[in-house]
């Protein structure tokens, strides 16, 4: 089958559910599946690195203060509650302090939903305000929390209004609404309030798939990933399901390569999770050897419809930028790219290895469209991931070379 043909056919195949693929989901467990037998038709070596986790489930939610019915979501991996109590408020950090929960729910606006929330134990990087105000709230006594959000790109895509927690390590039941409608809520300050979450919790197991070429016997390796979960109801075409295409390509490329270096690829299960699963249990099986990793190449929200491609470097060695500026310059629409610190390839940077990263330009068009339910195969180009695969694969055999 010709190449753009089969981009396109993986792309369906791999976005398929609206629902989204996050960890452990059953849309999760079948796109793991088709990535490993798409690496095995291609001939190379193909394991699965999996870790126990639980499957998340929603239900029905409501909000309510007498008649009044407000228009809530319940925050991703909520805990369930039933509660019926006053309603406070908090606007700042100072507010939170001078408060006692006293089994009451909390509304949050303001300051303190600006962004959102780092997860708890999210391991690659934390934020002392934000620990202080999850501590604030999991150690007053609250009983639930209801936040008014708004936008905040850089960390929840382009969804309004957006999750201010998610994260299945936070203590109490939450849920978001609109800054809007989270005003009219504001007006029941001081009265009882009913809450209503339904969600469950379900042990699973999920796994990475990790495919390689070449024996290794000690020497480097070439590591090429590209996340496969998504955030909740988003098809998540172009974040990640197009990376996880441009990776089954460049498998199909490398039929028969022998290395050295060995190349490995990985499709990561958890870059969209609060606690990144996968991530994690990558670097516990490889945290020894990660020295043996002469780079490491991130693919992420590739081929947008109408724009280019975008190659940016981390701690990339001096001789090698040459080779890097030749590659991408003898590639069809491809630009060098800004940085960005928010994907996959931070934790190899984190660890002293060279990395490259792929993705779109430009970088705030795309987050607009990344986690919505926009994310549909219609806002990727086939073609393009076609080029992005041919790209790495020249940039392989010639680092290799
Ligand atoms: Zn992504």
């Amino acid at each position: 089958m010709d190449a753009e043909k089969k981009a396109r056919m993986l792309l369906e195949a791999f976005s398929d559910d609206a629902g989204g693929r996050q960890v452990a989901s059953a849309a999760n467990q079948r796109v793991t599946e088709k990535v490993a037998a798409q690496w095995e038709a291609a001939g190379c070596l193909v394991s699965r690195q999996e870790f126990p986790c639980f499957r998340w489930q929603r239900h029905d939610m409501r909000l309510c203060s007498g008649d009044r019915l407000f228009s809530a979501h319940i925050s991703p991996y909520s805990h369930a509650c039933r509660l019926k109590t006053p309603l406070v408020r908090a606007s700042s950090t100072q507010e939170l302090r001078r408060m006692d929960g006293a089994g009451r729910i909390v509304l949050l606006d303001g300051e303190l939903t600006r962004h959102q929330l780092m997860p708890k134990r999210f391991p690659f990087f934390q934020d002392a305000m934000h620990q202080e105000i999850t501590n604030l709230l999991e150690g007053r006594g609250f009983a639930a929390v209801v936040a008014a959000t708004g936008r905040d790109p850089y960390m929840a895509g382009g969804v309004y209004p957006f999750p201010l927690i998610e994260d299945g390590d936070f203590l109490l039941p939450s849920a978001y609404l609109t800054s809007e409608e989270g005003e009219e809520l504001a007006q029941e300050v001081g009265k009882t309030v009913e809450l209503t979450i339904d969600t469950e919790r379900i042990h699973a197991v999920a796994a990475n798939v990790v495919g390689s070429w070449g024996d290794r016997g000690g020497g480097k390796k070439i590591v090429v990933c590209a996340h496969m979960d998504t955030k909740l109801d988003t098809p998540g075409a172009l974040d990640n399901a197009a990376g996880l295409v441009v990776l089954c390509l460049l498998a199909d490329k490398l039929q028969g390569y022998s290395g050295p270096p060995c190349v490995e690829l990985v499709a990561f299960n958890g870059e969209e999770h609060y606690a990144v699963p996968g991530q994690v249990t990558y670097l516990e099986r490889h945290g020894k050897d990660l020295s043996a990793i002469l780079l490491a190449l991130n693919v992420d929200g590739p081929g947008y419809q109408g724009r280019a491609s975008a190659y940016s470097v981390y701690q990339w060695p001096e001789d090698w930028s040459e080779i890097f500026a030749d590659t991408i310059a003898s590639h069809g629409s491809s630009v060098m790219g800004e940085n960005w610190y928010q994907g996959d390839h931070m934790m190899f940077v984190q660890q002293g290895v060279p990395a490259l990263a792929v993705t779109s330009e430009p970088i705030e068009e795309m987050l607009a469209v990344a986690h919505t339910v926009r994310d549909t195969v219609e806002q990727v180009c086939p073609e393009r991931l076609v080029q992005v695969a041919a790209c790495l694969h020249d940039l392989i055999l010639t680092l290799a070379g």
